[in-house]
């Protein structure tokens, strides 16, 4: 039916694969499909007893037992019309939660890497839309191909019961009803796919609108997004007027069909009569039976449309299921770590760019140390820490920690000897306390819970909100301020209190003061832990046991602060272009924070 058949068989299987489970409410909707094609056809058939029984003989027990015929038939029609379509649909909404729950497992375990080459809209609409368009489709399919194709073949039967001739002849319309549908559909899907990227041009101005109306109120942007929207709007508009003018425009093509081959039987029934070939009952039963063909022939003629859209949609669906986890293969649990971290010539370049991001990368880290990265943006401090809890494979070259390769480990084992707290703070939509205590942590004392927010220097804020620890922050916190969700994550960092930490400019977005607070909470923290602090506040890196320069991906020097502090060091000209900024003026600071080349701390 489709160009690539052979892959939409395996498409079919498969869905059909997801239907098992639940075969039984699909045999019984399968079968209420069955009755109610038949009581299409037994109504076309009544039709002929009605006419000539009643009108014609006048039979009295026929006049009897007509109308107890009628509703019963009736009663019937509906009652299987509903049941098949109640349990088609419940065998389809199940089949819509599955496939999302599945997708949704999938999203759990799909690597960093998948992340950063996929628009996140694109993901979601698989979740929220496509899903129901392969389930809509399938629906729409066995519906058109089980009930339609039975009712015409009932009332295809019943006609040439009747008078086979006649059928015969009015059956040349049909090519020219198959054409004319396809012709109109052709068109319709044309239409309806224009249709659906506008629709998906105008939710993208709505979206970006909506994010973006700080910057839109502060550049004057306003006429220009009403703008973008009005063409939006107006493309979504005309593209309906298209669609309306174009179903329109096929339904009254079809009454034209349909009076056509009406105008036909009547002509060649006239001729008929005369030789006393068909009675009237006879008459009135062929072009009810005629008639009530039109709409299942349509739907089966078309048929074709809602397959190709669901076969998109379920190859959609299915490339996200398909793809593969994250690597998990490690069996080492290291329950909790001593906290040895050391890289042995660790090459990466990230898969989409194919510029070497880290170069030979060698790193000893004992238990406990604190080191510190530092060197200008982009040299790959970021990278580096992100390997560790295998977020990237190395290209070549292994790391390990506490003496095992961390390929060899189990993620959630690594990944739980791991805390860390990076400079994009995410938060969810939720109460502070439950960002604080976050995952597996959620069940932890309250007490636990504000002494990390205490140590984070957070209470003092958190006091001063409605609910204290029970109000909601908003999403992603947006109503708090960048020092805020900061400590938040700070928190939640210490509440994790895992072997090893990692702050990745941490207190970048804090003031002062309060980094002083948080610097002193910090440093409690990193006495019994190993510590890989990126850019942080100078005195920091300056107490770190090993200050690690990096430039362009390559360890560039390595010793303590005052071994670094020679003239012609990286380290010495980053730290001096910070002093002298800070010394000059006090909007040093800002000029340093613009400074794309600098990154080491800002005081
Ligand atoms: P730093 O933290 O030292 O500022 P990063 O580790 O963030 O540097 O980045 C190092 C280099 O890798 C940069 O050139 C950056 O453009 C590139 N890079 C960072 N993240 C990605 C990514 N997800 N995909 C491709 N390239 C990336
Ligand atoms: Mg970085």
């Amino acid at each position: 039916m489709s160009p690539s058949s052979g892959s939409s068989k395996a498409l079919y299987l498969r869905l059909l694969r997801h239907v098992w489970p639940y075969r039984a409410v699909f045999i019984v909707s399968l079968l209420a499909m069955v009755v109610a094609a038949a009581t299409d056809t037994s109504f076309a058939a009544l039709m002929k007893w009605l006419v000539d029984g009643t009108f014609v003989q006048k039979d009295p027990g026929l006049m009897q037992w007509l109308p107890i015929a009628i509703v019963s038939i009736t009663v019937i029609r509906v009652a299987a019309a509903f049941s098949s379509q109640f349990s088609i649909s419940w065998v389809g909404n199940r089949l819509v939660m599955d496939l999302r729950e599945k997708m949704f497992e999938r999203l759990m375990h799909l690597p960093v890497s998948y992340y950063d080459d996929h628009a996140s809209g694109n993901l979601i609409s698989k979740l929220t839309f496509d899903v129901t368009q392969v389930t809509s489709a399938a629906t729409n399919i066995v519906t058109v191909l089980v009930k339609d194709t039975l009712t015409i073949v009932g009332l295809l039967s019943w006609l040439f019961y009747l008078n086979w001739k006649l059928t015969l002849i009015s059956l040349t319309v049909a090519p020219l009803l198959a054409w004319l549908v396809r012709k109109f559909s052709v068109r319709m899907r044309q239409v309806s796919r224009n249709s659906q990227r506008a629709m998906g041009s105008i939710t993208q101005v709505i979206e970006e609108s909506i994010e973006g109306n700080r910057v839109i109120k502060m550049f004057g942007g306003k006429d220009y997004e009403a703008k973008r929207f009005h063409h939006a709007a107006n493309l979504v508009r005309r593209l309906g007027m298209k669609q309306t003018a174009a179903s329109s425009a096929n339904s009254a093509m079809g009454e034209l069909v349909a009076a056509l081959m009406l105008a036909l039987i009547v002509f060649l029934v006239a001729r008929q009569s005369a030789s006393n070939e068909t009675t009237v009952g006879g008459f009135v039963s062929f072009i009810t039976a005629a008639m009530m063909l039109l709409a299942p022939l349509k739907r089966l003629t078309n048929v074709n449309e809602p397959l190709q859209r669901g076969l998109a949609a379920a190859e959609s669906v299915f490339g996200l299921i398909d793809t593969p986890n994250e690597i998990d293969t490690g069996s080492v649990d290291l329950s909790r770590a001593r906290g040895a971290i050391s890289f042995e010539h660790v090459n990466f370049e990230y898969a989409n760019s194919a510029t070497d991001v880290l170069r030979n990368v060698s790193l000893r880290i004992e238990p406990g140390q604190t080191v510190a990265l530092v060197g200008p943006s982009g040299s790959g401090k970021t990278t580096l820490v992100n390997m560790i809890p295998r977020f990237y494979q190395p290209i070549s070259g292994r790391i390990l920690v506490d003496g095992h390769d961390i390929q060899a480990i189990q993620l959630e084992s690594l990944r739980a000897n791991i805390a860390s707290v990076g400079q994009d703070v995410v938060l969810f939509n939720d109460t502070v306390a439950a960002n604080i205590a976050y995952g597996p942590l959620a069940g932890v004392d309250r007490r636990e819970i504000i002494a990390a927010a205490e140590a984070a220097n957070a209470m003092e804020f958190i006091n001063r909100m409605t609910n204290g620890l029970d109000t909601m922050i908003g999403e992603n916190g947006v109503k708090l301020s960048g020092g805020q969700r900061q400590r938040l994550a700070i928190a939640r960092a210490l509440l994790k209190n895992a072997p090893v930490l990692i702050l990745d400019e941490a207190t970048s977005a804090l003031d002062s003061e309060s980094e002083r607070l948080v610097q002193a909470a910090l440093e409690n923290l990193m006495k019994s832990r190993t510590t890989i602090v990126i850019a942080h506040r100078l005195s920091t890196v300056e107490r770190a046991d090993r200050i690690v320069v990096l430039d362009r991906g390559r360890i560039v020097e390595t010793g303590t602060h005052g071994e670094l502090m020679h003239n012609n060091s990286l380290y010495a000209r980053l730290r001096r272009t910070q002093f002298d900024a800070a010394s000059q003026n006090l909007s040093g600071l800002g000029a340093l924070r613009d400074d794309p080349t600098v990154n080491v701390a800002h005081e």
